[in-house]
């Protein structure tokens, strides 16, 4: 099988890292038979929006091929996040304040239906990347994962939920990998019942629940054997009806992304590329 789409790759202008040039992901997308994809650079909080302002800017002076969509990826944060944010006190916090709010702080994404009228955003992909403002403990991790996911897939803007149970921050062994807690040794650790809910709403809201190529089934950092364990977890979602999207998640100055493996893997749990979430490729120019 031959994987032909990819809905979450950051270029030069993403708040972080990535570092690939637009006109570069155009060549390396042809080059790989990637025909529906998107960029989908960091919005955190609004600090970021210059950011996406410049994405966008390089996205229409790419001359972008029909399938080629402008998206954006959103970070859960918290209404109290955003108010603090605003107040200006603490700056510009790249990566918000991750820190310091209440437990159990209402969620929010730092968008707007005005932003999307705006920069042309075709698609949005929500994603939980920390706890919020809870003791490193695991089970109370997994519960503040579970609670910003539930969000993400009942937001109205939200198209795709990012890499469900990624996990990045406190234990990372120093050798810079995860071979512990929270859930990186046995993914078993997660309740079923939050993937049979999880898959209720995103059927129920329309989400697709993203497959994550950089992040999960290829990431050097987690262990081997939870590839296998996060397979019959795509299974498990895949029974259950829900719609995937694939991802890079791409953050390389060139996109030569090994797209063989995962669609190996993928085709041992039989999810098929044509059955994977896309946008229409547009009529004409953007
Ligand atoms: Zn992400
Ligand atoms: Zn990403």
């Amino acid at each position: 099988m031959k994987l032909t789409c990819d809905w979450h790759i950051h270029s030069d202008n993403s708040c972080d890292d990535a570092s690939m040039r637009i006109a570069d992901l155009i060549t390396g997308a042809a080059a790989q038979g990637i025909v529906n994809y998107g960029i989908t650079d960091h919005i955190h909080t609004p600090v970021n929006w210059p950011d996406v302002e410049a994405s966008r800017a390089e996205y229409l002076a790419s001359d972008p091929p029909l399938g080629f969509h402008f998206g954006l990826e959103v970070s859960c944060v918290s209404r109290w996040e955003l108010d603090e944010v605003a107040t200006g006190a603490h700056g510009s916090p790249t990566y918000g304040l991750r820190q310091g709010g209440p437990p159990g702080a209402e969620p929010a994404l730092s968008i707007e239906q005005a932003d999307i009228d705006r920069l042309g955003i075709e698609y949005v992909v929500a994603g939980v990347h920390w706890p919020m403002y809870v003791e490193p403990e695991r089970d109370t991790i997994i519960r503040d994962y579970h609670r910003q996911y539930l969000y993400c897939a009942t937001h109205p803007l939200v198209d795709i939920i990012a890499h469900p149970w990624w996990w990045h921050g406190h234990w990372r062994d120093a050798d810079g990998r995860y071979t512990t807690d929270p859930w990186l040794d046995d993914f078993g650790k997660i309740p079923a019942s939050m993937h049979d809910e999880l898959a209720s709403a995103a059927i129920e809201h329309g989400k697709a629940v993203e497959i994550n190529i950089s992040a999960i089934l290829l990431n050097p950092a987690y262990p081997a054997t939870l590839v296998p364990q996060y397979l019959e977890y795509l299974a498990y979602l895949r029974d259950r009806g829900v719609t995937f999207s694939l991802a890079s998640d791409c953050h390389r100055a060139q996109y030569d992304i090994d797209f063989e493996r995962p669609a190996a893997m993928l085709e041992s749990i039989g999810i098929r590329d044509e059955a994977l979430w896309r946008l229409p490729a547009r009529v004409g120019a953007v």
